[in-house]
């Protein structure tokens, strides 16, 4: 299926590695030009070679506002004005909720939060003035079903079903959508590192934790980075014009709730 996508710009943050890389990747497949961001120069450079020449790099750091401001103007000078945005980051920390610190509680804030404020607000002048714009926020199914391992990371992305919500309905009739994509167990760095702790906790290897992960799963395995992007790259597309204000669960029926 032709998603209709050819030549529209794409913005899509913290895409170095994992989920953000298989969006961007996604999206570049269907003709997109790509503005990725990430923290170090040389990761991105990787990511760039897996994605296409044409790619540009941005070293940014999501929570910090003067960082997506500057990478906001920068894409517009490169590559035009800014039709597609997927915001993205690291996922905040995880452990007990009476051993998250008051600082982790405000970078939570900053870095998952913030930016999704603050992407939107910077792009969405122009893609109304255009009357064409997709937004996508890569949150976590754990906005749906909150996790004792992830409690900065359950509220906050709660919080951004809200905001998606509120998005949608302001930018609706400007033919903008905005969505939030959910993803569940994926197998990334993140995921390697959540299965690290397990490991710890449980007193068993890496490798018997991630098999145990996948083995609870329904699906008796994690999803891929690319079956993630696929979607996020449907959401962008002309077809999926009238689906807009949802937070999707990708998750292979992990959640349980409706
Ligand atoms: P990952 O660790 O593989 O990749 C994270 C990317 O974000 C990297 O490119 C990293 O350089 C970049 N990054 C991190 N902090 C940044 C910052 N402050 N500024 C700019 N770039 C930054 O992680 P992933 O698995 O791809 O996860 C992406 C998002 O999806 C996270 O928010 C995570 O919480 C969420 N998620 C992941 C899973 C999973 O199983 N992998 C499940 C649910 C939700």
């Amino acid at each position: 299926m032709d998603l209709g996508l050819q030549r529209k710009v794409a913005m899509v943050a913290a895409a170095s590695k994992g989920i953000g890389l298989a969006c961007a990747q996604a999206l570049a497949a269907e003709g997109c030009g790509i503005s990725i961001c990430a923290r170090h120069e040389e990761t991105l450079e990787e990511a760039a070679a897996l994605i296409g020449e044409e790619t540009r790099t941005y070293v940014v750091d999501v929570s910090d506002k003067d960082d997506l401001a500057w990478w906001v103007e920068s894409t517009r000078n490169d590559l035009g004005e800014v039709d597609i945005l997927v915001t993205n980051t690291g996922g905040p920390p995880a452990g007990s909720v009476w051993d998250m610190t008051d600082e982790q509680w405000q970078n939570g804030v900053d870095s998952t939060l913030m930016n999704v404020v603050r992407l939107v607000k910077s792009v969405q002048e122009s893609m109304r003035q255009r009357e064409w714009g997709r937004i996508v926020h890569i949150t976590s199914y754990v906005a749906k079903e909150p996790s004792l391992l992830l409690p900065i990371s359950s509220t906050l992305r709660a919080g951004i079903m809200a905001l998606t919500k509120v998005q949608a309905r302001e930018l609706a009739p400007y033919g903008i959508t905005v969505n939030g994509i959910l993803p569940g167990n994926t197998m990334t760095d993140r995921q390697t590192h959540l299965a690290e702790i397990k490991a710890g906790k449980e007193g068993t290897s890496l490798d018997e934790a991630l098999k145990a992960i996948a083995a609870n799963h329904p699906m008796k395995r994690m999803a891929t980075p690319q079956e993630i992007g696929a979607v996020v790259a449907f959401l962008c597309s002309q077809q999926a014009a009238f689906l807009s204000g949802q937070s999707i669960c990708v998750d292979g029926s992990a959640s349980g709730g409706l």
